[in-house]
């Protein structure tokens, strides 16, 4: 590397240690360590300042689904930059993106869903949800269903309401979250917290956790139950079989709303354009954000079942919520070229009937590996758990940080893969090929050997 562009890299790191405030990282440790400063992207690939070449296996934060580089998405927002930059959707106006994107959507979405909220990101979205599952118990005239119940471990965004719905225990140390109002049940994560009993009887068992929450609490004080379809930030933890039947026999049971969190499952991930679709759920919200715009400009969502819009509409008046950039007309152009692409290249189908199954069957073979315990997936995700003793599943201990150690091995070896603890998980982008599988396999499986000998 040229000594001029090297300097302009490190130019570029002490300015960002000196000015930038990182989310979810240690700022201090960054700024002794350095940052990567990422420069382009093309299709699977990342590129950093010093020449780097990466296989992104986590499609960015999980919402790069067409892949990077599409021209045609940067000439859509283009286009939409000159005609109409910005108007609002309150105040009795509309524009022609969001009434093209929110009718798009509905036409994908379940069949009893038909109306779309917009908000900027899965946070606002998940915010929008507690306004509106409240507003809702509110306009049937049962005021005391407020409660809203949530899973350990589980994602659902950063603001004060998407931190308190979501069940990180680290999150909920700084801020005293969670607010009022939301309380937690075990989640299904069989590997690490069910190995004493079959999968199937884990699965009805957290599921249960559901009706012995309801129970306790008073069917007449539960607003609502939130859950991912596979909780991905946690660890791409996939329910057992069992579960969802039984969650669904419980929310039928007493009168809950279900809010569906698809912020990373959503448009195709799981080889339907929703796992409502892939899983068989009825859910009364659909949370969405990521994949909507594969990430090329923020955009969230709420799809919203007729159940509650009809209630919402006909008894409600105004509601009173809503962001200056709900539908934000770029963003909403630049969702429908992203979905015009998902649709043209079958990338959805592919993930059902080619890839998906392809890329579960590769990751299956790195299961010999002496270090890795489990290896689980649906569609464009996976998961792979690191442990110490293959035969007991002894995990290592906290001083080893497997995990970040093949974190590191998984650069070394030009792949990005993500750790949650000792769960290395991927999700890469729909748009990825058989070859380009073979190869993130083949690195995988080098960095899992090189992180073996960092280990030994
Ligand atoms: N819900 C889930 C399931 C997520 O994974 C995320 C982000 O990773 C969010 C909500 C929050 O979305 P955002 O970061 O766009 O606010």
């Amino acid at each position: 590397m040229q000594q001029q562009q090297q300097d302009t890299i490190s130019a570029l790191q002490a300015m960002d240690a000196a000015h930038h405030l990182h989310p979810f990282t240690d700022s201090a440790d960054l700024a002794k360590r350095g940052t990567r400063v990422i420069e382009r992207a093309e299709g699977v690939y990342i590129w950093d300042a010093k020449g780097n070449k990466l296989l992104d296996a986590m499609a960015g934060l999980w919402c790069v689904n067409v892949g990077y580089g599409r021209k045609s998405i940067a000439d859509a927002a283009y286009a939409q930059l000159q005609t109409l930059p910005f108007y609002n959707n309150f105040f009795q106006c509309t524009h022609e993106p969001a009434i093209r994107l929110a009718s798009k959507i509905a036409s994908l979405a379940p069949g009893h869903m038909n109306r779309v909220f917009f908000t900027g990101s899965g946070s606002e979205a998940n915010d929008t949800n507690l306004r509106m599952v409240r507003r809702y118990w509110d306009l049937k005239g049962m005021p005391s269903k407020k409660t809203i119940i949530s899973r350990k471990n589980a994602y659902h965004g950063s603001t004060v309401a998407g931190a308190s719905l979501g069940g990180m225990g680290f999150m909920h140390q700084q801020g005293d979250l969670p607010i009022p109002g939301i309380v937690h049940i075990d989640q299904p994560y069989w590997f690490g917290e069910g190995r004493d009993m079959s999968p199937e009887a884990f699965g009805i068992k957290t599921a249960q956790a559901l009706e012995a929450k309801i129970l306790e609490l008073g069917e007449d004080k539960v607003a609502a139950f939130i859950a991912e379809p596979f909780q991905g930030a946690g660890g791409v933890i996939i329910p057992p079989d069992s579960y969802w039947n039984e969650i669904k026999r419980i929310l039928e049971k007493y009168n809950i709303l279900f809010i569906l969190d698809e912020v990373i499952s959503g448009f195709g991930r799981t080889g339907n354009w929703f796992a409502a679709q892939t899983l068989g759920l009825k859910p009364d919200l659909i949370t969405i954000a990521k994949g909507m715009t594969s990430g090329y400009i923020p955009m969230g969502g709420v799809i919203v079942s007729d159940r509650v819009a009809d209630v919402l509409i006909s008894d409600g008046g105004e509601f009173a919520h809503g962001f200056t950039y709900s539908g934000h007309p770029v963003a909403a152009a630049v969702a429908l070229e992203n979905i015009r692409i998902l649709e043209e290249e079958r990338l959805v189908d592919k993930v059902r009937t080619d890839t998906g199954p392809y890329l579960q069957d590769r990751l299956q073979t790195l299961s010999a590996h002496p270090l890795v315990g489990e290896v689980r997936g649906m569609g464009m995700v996976g998961a792979i758990e690191l442990v110490a003793d293959k035969h007991s599943m002894v995990r290592f201990g906290s001083e080893i940080s497997a995990g970040m150690l093949c974190r590191e091995a998984c650069i070394e070896s030009g792949l990005v893969m993500r750790a949650v603890g000792d769960t290395m998980i991927i999700s890469p982008p729909l748009c990825i090929t058989r070859d380009e599988i073979d190869e993130l396999i083949f690195k995988a499986s080098q960095a899992l050997s090189l992180t073996l000998e960092k280990i030994a």
